[in-house]
């Protein structure tokens, strides 16, 4: 058998579990209004269908106060059960068995109602929640039981009950965040109160064939978070409480420590959940930057945990737990960790998707189905927007010719996959290779397409995907061999001194300067490494876990600099910018807004910052400016009279990232 741990049954007592695969909780946007619910069922069922073991919806609040933000998702009343009464039956149609993520926001909730174990405003919301007085302390514990009653009565094969992150639960349990001096405060004992009532109450209300979940965090990274002895004792009182299972949660919301990005070593935090392993006799789940079947297995295979929970890689690939049964696991979609649409447009009130897979969350829009007329179409430019294109034209059905002049698939993504910490981009290169291939595409590769050819060739329609060039940046000096294009260092391995400034602070920009700072190898595939770099503690000696993070010496010194004002950076990603910032600060990298270019010379680039002079004595430059769409392709067949459709950066290149690119030649590709 494939992956034999990942696939042994887990025994309940009162239900087995098919696999050890968890499909963890992850908010999608879908769960906040009721009319999305159909298309919630669709999702979950398809997943169901992929053969994973057991899953949890998304976030949903026991009551008003523990909304996640206003109108969140909610199951409080009875009317609200026959909504999630679709969840449930799809599932269970599929085979497949669901528990409801119970979780109260507490002081996270992004609304005026919100409410805390002490009257403390979190660093990351701008509302000050209220104290709960014991009276409210009471009727949020029979809220989270009731909540699960009624998730019982709604079909739910049981519920988790969220624990960490920073949520409610947490802010009970944490010193940093609890300062009462009541039954429910003062001392760890007391702390950790609401915790065990909350799961010894649902238990008592649910009965015994119920599955709960306690989400536990196990490692906080903040000041003033537990400390190990008090975690494994709050473990064993969770077990006496009725648990059947122990999730991990690693990292509150609020602290500064990368916990999933694509950044975090695979399997970073597996550690933490092997420390608590033989405490308890419940399985214990661990989490975080888990994403292939080979890494899984590994974890179960030593031991580290009795089940591994994946959210972000399921929704990349449905398919996933099939493929890897199925000893097909280099054809999974491997999520990379990037955020970009999942995370990030949950942070922007908008649908999760997924950058690799955008039928995520919109399976019942995006439809592949059966082209009615089959069609000679050529593909020109093999990067995302090109492969997902030429790839979901294949599946159906259609003759499809892809063309690149590199000799290699991927486009941009042969540089991104080079910078340290992007490691995962090899992943997607890997899918495609084999889905062209399974789709039937004729990749040609080596070969530079023109107008005339195309024309010739007589194909029904063309689609362009040609990409981006570069912009270039011109300044007295800018024709000196020492200033250099992001392309001479990434494709062609141009030698680079120890000194260099970098024109444009865009997400190009930043990367280039990570991949020159850093040393080889890089500290992704290093977990000791990495957490020393952060300022994780092994030991779990200091409480939350934390200690004085030790970066390594950078490789080079950089500048990275930009016109406009503010701070280099300020426009990247909600979820990841933050990372690349702390990163490349860890790294001395000088960071300076305001500049106006002025001349480079045998001194080193002059430049003006807030408009005073200041010479940088770099040995290169390095411009990183953006990129402008290479249609001129696309002008000539449209000229010609050809049918041609435009896509990916050759369609727009301001603002252009993987996302659009592969989300744009997908949908295009359903409907032609
Ligand atoms: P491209 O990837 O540029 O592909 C165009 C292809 O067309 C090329 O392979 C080219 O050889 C081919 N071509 C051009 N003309 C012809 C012709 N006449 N005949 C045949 N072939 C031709 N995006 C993200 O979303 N997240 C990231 O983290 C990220 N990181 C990045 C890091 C780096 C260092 C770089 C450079 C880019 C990064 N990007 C990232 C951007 C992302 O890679 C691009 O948005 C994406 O590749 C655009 O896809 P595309 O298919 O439109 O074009
Ligand atoms: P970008 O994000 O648009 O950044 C371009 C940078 O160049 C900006 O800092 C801009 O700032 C500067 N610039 C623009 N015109 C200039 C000029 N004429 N002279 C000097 N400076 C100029 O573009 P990019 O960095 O090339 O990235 C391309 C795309 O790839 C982006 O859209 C991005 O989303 C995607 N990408 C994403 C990631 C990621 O991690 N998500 C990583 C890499 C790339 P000023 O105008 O202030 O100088
Ligand atoms: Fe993974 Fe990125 Fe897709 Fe999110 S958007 S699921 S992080 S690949």
């Amino acid at each position: 058998m494939n992956y034999p741990k990942l696939f042994a049954p887990l025994d309940l007592g009162h239900v087995t579990l098919p696999n050890r695969i968890l499909m963890g909780s992850m908010h999608t946007g879908l769960e906040d209004k009721a009319s999305d619910y159909d298309k919630l069922a669709a999702y979950f069922a398809e997943r169901a269908r992929g053969g994973i073991g057991l899953m949890v919806t998304g976030g949903i609040a026991p009551s008003i106060q523990g909304w996640l933000k206003p109108f969140g998702g909610q199951l409080t009343m009875p009317w609200h059960k026959p909504r999630h009464r679709k969840l449930t039956d799809a599932v269970h149609a599929e085979g497949g068995r669901i528990c409801l993520q119970i979780l109260h926001a507490g002081r996270y909730g992004y609304h005026p109602l919100s409410v805390a174990p002490s009257k403390i405003k979190s660093p990351i919301t701008p509302f000050t929640p209220r104290a709960l007085s014991s009276r409210g302390v009471e009727r949020t514990i029979h809220d989270f039981m009731h909540c699960a009653k009624l998730a019982q009565e709604a079909g739910y094969d049981g519920v988790e009950v969220m624990g960490s992150e920073g949520y409610l639960i947490n802010q009970f349990i944490a010193e940093r965040t609890n300062q009462r001096n009541d039954a429910w405060g003062g001392d760890a004992a007391r702390r950790m109160r609401f915790a065990i009532e909350i799961v010894r109450r649902t238990r008592e209300a649910v009965g015994r064939d119920f599955i709960i979940i306690y989400r536990l965090s196990m490692l906080d990274l903040v000041e003033g978070g537990q400390d190990w002895s008090e975690i494994v004792t709050l473990a064993k009182a969770i077990e006496a409480a009725g648990a059947s299972i122990i999730n991990t949660g690693i990292g509150w919301h609020e602290a500064r420590v990368p916990t999933i990005v694509t950044s975090v070593p695979r399997a970073g935090f597996a550690w933490v959940t092997k420390k608590l392993k033989g405490e308890v006799a419940i399985p214990l789940i661990t989490t975080n930057r888990i994403n292939m079947p080979e890494v899984a297995e590994r974890i179960l295979a030593d031991g580290e945990a009795d089940m591994v929970s994946m959210a972000r890689p399921l929704l990349a690939d449905p398919d996933w737990a099939n493929k890897a049964r199925a000893g097909r696991s280099e054809r999974i979609n491997t999520c990379i960790a990037c955020n970009q649409a999942c995370l990030d447009h949950v942070f922007q009130n908008k649908r999760a998707s997924c950058l690799v897979n955008p039928r995520a969350c919109h399976e019942t829009e995006l439809k592949i189905e059966p082209a009615r007329v089959r069609k000679r179409i050529a593909v020109i430019g093999a990067g995302p927007a090109g492969m997902a294109c030429a790839s979901t034209l294949g599946e159906r059905g259609h003759a499809v010719t892809l063309i690149d002049k590199a000799g290699e698939i991927g486009g941009q993504f042969n540089y991104a996959k080079q910078i340290p910490g992007k490691e995962e981009f090899h992943e997607t290169l890997r899918y495609f290779r084999h889905r062209l291939n399974d789709t039937g595409v004729n990749v040609q590769l080596g070969q530079t397409a023109d107008a005339a050819s195309l024309h010739a060739d007589g194909y029904d329609e063309v689609v362009i995907a040609t990409g981006i060039t570069p912009r270039t940046v011109s300044f007295p000096g800018s024709d000196d061999p020492r200033v250099l294009s992001y392309l001479d260092v990434l494709a062609r391995h141009h030698s680079v001194g120890a000194k260099v400034a970098i024109i444009g602070a865009g997400g190009i920009g930043f990367d280039v300067a990570e991949f020159l700072v850093e040393h080889a190898p890089s500290p992704t595939s290093d977990v000791a490494r990495w957490t020393r770099e952060w300022g994780v503690d092994m030991q779990l000696a200091q409480r939350g876990g934390l200690q004085k993070p030790q970066p390594e010496a950078p490789a080079r010194q950089i500048w990275l600099l930009q016109r406009s004002e503010g701070r280099p950076g300020a426009r990247l990603n909600k979820t990841t910018g933050w990372v690349y910032r702390a990163t490349l600060k860890a790294k001395q990298v000088t960071m300076l807004g305001n500049v106006s270019y002025q001349h480079f010379d045998d001194q080193g680039l002059h430049i003006n910052v807030d408009g005073t002079p200041q010479v940088l004595p770099v040995d290169h430059v390095v411009i990183c400016a953006g990129q402008e769409p290479n249609r001129r392709l696309a002008d000539e067949l449209i000229a010609a009279g050809l049918k041609v459709h435009v896509i990916g950066g050759a369609d727009v290149a301001a603002e252009l990232d993987a996302k659009r690119a592969i989300a744009q030649g997908t949908r295009l590709a359903s409907q032609i």
